[in-house]
């Protein structure tokens, strides 16, 4: 532990000292157990394995200028997880329960809380699976919920720097009515094709279009997709896109800086308005793009080279109320202690 090399940390897995489990057997939620094994047995038949009854979660901890760990509206990733839970039948896990696990692994866990100055963080895993066997098509009777965490580097190694999103028409990540408003395993499986032809292009993702009419933009792989025009703040409104809570944070601080707030469908042509365009989520706050290329139309909407001025200043605002750094008014963070 002593030995990480916080600067050069990138965002991958590296094994801490405890996980966290709980196991829902007989209609109930056991005790929080910790384990210091990277593994876990499960039955041949657990339906996460067969029907995909997987969720999971992604949040961060940081350690301030204070030295205090802050982790950043976990309660909103409780209640994320269980409109997961709803939507594929999982076991809930209650806001409580959830938070006392992320707690928990974080204390455990405190030595790899990156130091402040590396501008890295403590990545928090929440998972929940179905682990009861079933060979016909129902949900599981047992549960296993587990809290992982790791520490990830800053996004992007060359700091923040834009990158550019390609729209293919030939791929859906989500369907209209389908799992795409939730926070499920099997929307990341249908997202990888497209995802690594996007990489071997030279694209950091695929910015995806509404699966029935390929009109409005959705978002991109992992991320919400906001767009900057003038002092409007635009992002789509859809049902098949996963409520980002970085997104939501970013809504309410653009709306504190006097800024207007859209949540709408945004037509593809509407790209050639906006000055800024960016992809929001936990792992980077925003990233900013310089240009989205349409594969289909072989049409570029370029945003210069440079990350802009609306975008760094969302960017720094929210940094800082995660590193302890600026006024909380909405109590966004919880300090572990
Ligand atoms: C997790 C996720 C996001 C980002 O959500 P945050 O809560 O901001 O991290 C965006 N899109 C998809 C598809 C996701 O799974």
């Amino acid at each position: 532990m002593e030995t990480i090399d916080w600067k050069n940390l990138g965002f991958g897995y590296s094994k801490a000292d405890f996980n966290i489990r709980c196991w829902y057997r007989n209609g109930q939620w056991g005790e929080l157990e910790v384990s210091d094994s990277e593994n876990v047995t499960l039955h041949i038949a657990a339906t996460t394995f067969h029907y995909g009854q997987e969720a999971f979660e992604g949040l961060k901890a940081f350690r301030g200028k204070d030295g205090k760990i802050r982790v950043f509206r976990m309660e909103e990733n409780a209640k994320r997880m269980q409109r997961s839970s709803q939507g594929i039948m999982l076991a809930e896990v209650s806001t409580a329960l959830f938070t006392e696990a992320v707690r928990k692994a974080v204390r455990l866990n405190e030595g790899y809380v990156p130091p402040y100055e590396s501008g890295a963080a403590l990545y928090i895993r929440p998972l929940l699976i179905g682990t009861g066997p079933q060979i016909g098509v129902k949900p599981a009777d047992e549960y296993l919920f587990m809290v992982m965490v790791m520490p990830v580097g800053p996004y992007f190694k060359e700091g923040f720097k834009p990158t550019d999103l390609v729209i293919y028409r030939e791929y859906d990540r989500a369907a209209p009515l389908g799992t795409g408003k939730i926070k499920v395993g099997g929307n990341y499986a249908a997202s990888l094709v497209a995802g690594q032809r996007a990489h071997h292009n030279g694209f950091s993702s695929v910015l995806y279009l509404d699966a029935k009419e390929k009109k409005y933009i959705d978002e991109c792989g992992p991320a919400n997709f906001f767009g900057i025009k003038g002092n409007t703040y635009v992002t789509p409104k859809s049902d098949s896109i996963l409520p980002s809570i970085t997104n939501m944070s970013l809504r309410q601080l653009a709306t504190d800086m006097g800024m207007k707030v859209e949540e709408r469908q945004i037509d593809v042509e509407e790209l050639a308005e906006f000055d800024e365009v960016g992809a929001c989520g936990t792992a980077a706050v925003i990233s900013p793009i310089k240009r989205v290329y349409d594969a289909d139309k072989d049409i570029e909407y370029l945003y210069g080279t440079e990350p802009g001025k609306v975008s760094v200043k969302l960017y720094e605002k929210l940094r800082g109320i995660q590193y302890g750094i600026e006024p909380d008014p909405y109590n966004w963070t919880a300090i572990i202690d």
